[in-house]
């Protein structure tokens, strides 16, 4: 397994796990190698680093402490949810400490008059909807992880899933956030009220990959449970009509709850896993769910059958009932672990496009997976624009990793080509940080220095993540160098 170079001279380890035990209780601090292998990747296996310790915090005021422990001694600290994280965020340091979330699990406060949660950052994401759901309430964004990842995770990534289409990101589903500063400060940004006046602090947080302050509180709007939703599956002979057909049902003015895409050897690899009955033969399916009132989601769902039709799609089937519905959903949300059964490895991208640049770049890719002869499989938020093409390869061949690598850049590269971005929901982490040098241009990326810099003065929170340094750019050859100068701001080294 591939480890991160770590160029930095290491911090002494006991001298900062004994500085640990004097303001947590012992079972909070881990420091073994035995202890600390469990943390040393999240869900991108392919990098792994054991951190210096692991700091497991159960209340506000221990959060506190440590960070300030860290700012004083000068070591970094890289927070973590359930590690589900595609693209490295909680990837630890060598002299780091991981500062684990896991603790806490509470859920604070439902109020459903308000219809708002306030919930711990380690609360898992689906247990926010089944606390609701007494109440007739859920939380809509729906990532395919929701039965493990944290809603702080969530935050710090702007996480979305299925629901994202209709209902928003994360950071269209939170009000209010307590966070705690690099040096120890409790802060709060957002409020309950529906604006809230100055800079939008709540919304810069949000995807801020843990770079800017630690989350400790999060509170949630929650939404009524629609009276009546109804799945269509949509069989292709082709990837590029199941694509265009996508741009026409939004084109039509519909708004579907969900509406994904799976190519054949996804669809091939989740009917293997969960049997949900899918057309094993089509080129393409397309998920597309409907929800709202029992007579609105009828109409809607005779005219986007009359779409999909129109568009080309071979065979349509409308789920009978709601167990039918959750089986067409079952395969989708097991697809990445069913690919996982057909490929010793996999790399899962996260570009987003202009919808209907779906045909072109699924053709694109296809293209790419030949050249590279690695095979593609791709699942994903079509609605949104929002492609995971996944990569597989045998890490155990050299060079393998390296082509799924660069097959993967090419594919972002692709995205900003058309008009898209580098991510649509997994975040950049140390994943895409060149990618990020094709997206960005130096005097955009030493902004983003200078907000990093303005919370966190020494670099000390989850350093190395989301924002290359020009440096890396530069020798990445993707950063623009005018008059051959490159303007490096004077801001500390991230
Ligand atoms: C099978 C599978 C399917 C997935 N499907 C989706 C999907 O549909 N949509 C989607 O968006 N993502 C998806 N993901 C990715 C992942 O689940 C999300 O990014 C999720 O939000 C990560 O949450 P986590 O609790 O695991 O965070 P972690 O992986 O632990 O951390 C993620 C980042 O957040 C930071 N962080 C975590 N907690 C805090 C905190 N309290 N304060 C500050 N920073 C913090 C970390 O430093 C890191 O940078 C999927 C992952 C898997 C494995």
């Amino acid at each position: 397994m591939p480890r991160i170079p770590d160029e930095r001279p290491l911090n002494p380890k006991p001298e900062i796990v004994d500085a640990l035990r004097r303001i947590l209780p012992a079972a909070s601090v881990l420091s073994t190698p035995a202890e600390l292998g469990p943390y040393e990747c999240d869900g991108l296996t392919a990098f792994a680093q054991r951190p210096l310790a692991v700091a497991l915090p159960e209340t506000i005021a221990q959060v506190q402490s440590v960070l300030k422990l860290c700012s004083d001694m000068a070591v970094p600290v890289v927070a973590r949810g359930a590690g589900t994280g595609l693209s490295g965020g909680a990837l630890p340091l060598a002299d780091g400490v991981l500062l684990s979330l896991a603790k806490f699990n509470r859920l604070i406060d439902i109020d459903p008059d308000n219809r708002t949660a306030r919930v711990e950052p380690g609360v898992r994401n689906l247990a926010i909807s089944e606390a609701a759901a007494p109440h007739g309430l859920y939380y809509a964004p729906d990532p395919s992880s929701q039965i493990a990842c944290t809603i702080g995770g969530n935050v710090a990534e702007n996480s979305g899933g299925v629901h994202c289409l209709k209902y928003g990101l994360t950071v269209h589903n939170i009000v209010k956030l307590k966070l705690v500063t690099v040096d120890g400060e409790l802060f709060e940004v957002g409020s309950e009220a529906l604006d809230s006046p100055g800079l939008d602090l709540l919304a810069l947080m949000t995807g801020s990959e843990g770079m800017l302050a630690v989350i400790v509180e999060v509170t949630v709007k929650l939404l009524p449970q629609p009276e009546r939703a109804q799945a269509l599956l949509a069989a292709f002979d082709s990837v590029e009509t199941a694509g265009a057909a996508v741009a026409q049902i939004i084109a039509a003015g519909i708004v579907p709850a969900g509406l994904e895409m799976m190519d054949n050897p996804a669809i091939r690899a989740a009917e293997d896993f969960v049997h949900a009955g899918y057309p094993v033969d089509a080129a393409a399916i397309l998920i597309c769910e409907l929800d709202g009132f029992n007579a609105e989601v009828s109409t809607e769902v005779m005219r986007v059958r009359e779409l999909l039709l129109a568009a080309g799609a071979s065979d349509v089937r409308t789920a009978r009932d709601d167990a039918e519905r959750m089986i067409f959903w079952k395969g989708r949300k097991a697809a990445f672990p069913a690919v996982g059964r057909i490929s010793p490895d996999y790399y899962c991208m996260d570009g987003t496009i202009p919808r209907k640049e779906l045909p072109t770049v699924l053709s694109r890719v296809a293209e790419l997976s030949s050249q590279y002869g690695l095979r593609v499989a791709n699942v994903f938020h079509a609605g949104d624009g929002n492609l995971h093409p996944l990569v597989l390869y045998d890490a155990n061949i050299p060079g393998e990793l390296e082509r799924a690598e660069e097959l993967g850049g090419d594919i972002l590269t692709l995205c900003v080509e058309v008009g898209g971005t580098v991510t649509g929901e997994h975040g950049v982490g140390v994943e895409k940080l060149n990618q990020m040098c094709v997206q960005f241009n130096s005097e955009e990326l030493t902004q983003m220095h200078a907000v990093k810099a303005a919370f966190d003065p020494h670099g000390l929170l989850n350093p190395g993540k989301a924002v290359p340094t020009l440096h890396r750019c530069a020798e990445f050859g993707a950063m623009h160098v005018h008059h051959g100068e490159l303007k490096f701001p004077e801001l500390p080294r991230f």
